[in-house]
């Protein structure tokens, strides 16, 4: 049996650990595994290179993806998806993993109604969709933004000032919200609700009532910018001195974590089960600590919902 594997879209940390999982369980499997490079592209291009279990050795722990990846605008229409399909069908591929986020999970639903097997590994740094409670990426990007919230949180009190760190998340606040809650900010903006300004106040008023001058407010980029930010304290509170900081793409590269390592090579390895089993059109997903298989279909058209009750506890702990 003849399986391909791809990264697509965005990448994260522990796209190449799931790479690896995925080549060693179908070699494992008898399978003959190929690898495209470059996102779907690759396809499209037959950018390939055959994988054999030594050809993935020592990628476990790097960042990015060794396989590379991109964006594919021609792979969203039905004729770049045919050409794809024939690429892999004259490569008598009978089954391809797919490794990103959710617009990699609409482009393997696309092959599967045009009768290819694709099956998904979720992996994206915004933990965004539906059916899997973590995503490969989001587990080290947390990491790194709690590392950098910790190095602002000592200069801050040091010189007893306010500072605004914006983090990523276009559309999601999941990585905002959880920052803020591990790392003590007193104000979190997500994009799901709208900007806290009387959360901002309160903070800042209670701040000066108790002689604790030092404030971090975490911004996710589909929120409002840093700089917006800013300007709104530097309006209302006249004299206060901020400082805003935007943490840009450090936050996508780095050494994957334990966690993401062991999600990784988990999804990885089912992925390639699933399809050796004659599986299609599903993505694995981490349920507790189970992994499950949750039809594309679903994943796409339903919302990962954010646990809003968070927000209010950032600031109850942060009083
Ligand atoms: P991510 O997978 O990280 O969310 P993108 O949103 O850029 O990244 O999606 C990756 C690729 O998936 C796109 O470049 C495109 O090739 C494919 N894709 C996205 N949306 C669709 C769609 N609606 N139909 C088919 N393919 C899609």
């Amino acid at each position: 049996m003849n399986l391909g594997v791809v990264t697509s879209g965005g990448d994260s940390p522990g796209m190449n650990a799931a790479v690896r999982a995925v080549v060693r369980q179908g070699v494992a499997l008898d399978a003959r595994m190929i690898g495209f490079r470059q996102g779907f592209q690759g396809i499209i291009d037959v950018d390939l290179r055959e994988l054999d279990a030594q050809s993935v050795s020592g990628i476990l722990d790097r960042g990015g993806t060794w396989l590379g990846s991109g964006r594919c605008p021609q792979f969203t229409s039905e004729q770049g998806v045919r050409k794809a399909i024939d690429t892999l069908h004259s490569l008598e591929i009978e089954g391809l993993v797919v490794i990103g986020g959710d617009g990699s999970l609409k482009g393997a639903h696309a092959l599967n109604r045009q009768g290819l097997r694709a099956v998904v590994v979720p992996a994206t740094i915004d933990n965004d969709i539906y059916g899997t409670e973590a995503t490969i990426g989001y587990d080290t990007c947390l990491n790194t933004i709690l590392d950098a919230v910790s190095r602002i949180r000592d200069t801050a009190s040091a010189h007893d000032r306010l500072f605004v760190l914006e983090v990523m998340g276009r559309d999601s606040g999941e990585l905002a919200l959880n920052s803020a809650l591990a790392g003590g900010a007193e104000v979190v903006a997500i994009p799901e609700t709208g900007p806290p300004w009387d959360v901002v106040r309160e903070m800042i008023e209670h701040g000066h009532q108790r002689g604790k001058l030092h404030i971090l407010i975490i911004v996710a980029e589909g929120s409002l910018s840093a700089d917006e930010m800013a300007q709104y304290v530097s309006r209302n509170f006249p004299g206060r001195e901020v400082r805003r900081s935007v943490l840009g793409h450090i936050q996508r590269g780095g050494r994957p974590s334990a966690r993401d390592c062991i999600i990784a090579s988990r999804m990885g390895a089912r992925a390639v089960t699933a399809l050796v089993q004659g599986g299609s059109d599903v993505m694995v997903g981490l349920q507790g600590e189970e992994l499950v298989l949750v039809s594309l279909a679903e994943a796409i058209s339903r919302k990962k919902e954010i646990d809003l009750s968070l927000l209010d506890l950032v600031a109850n702990l942060a009083r």
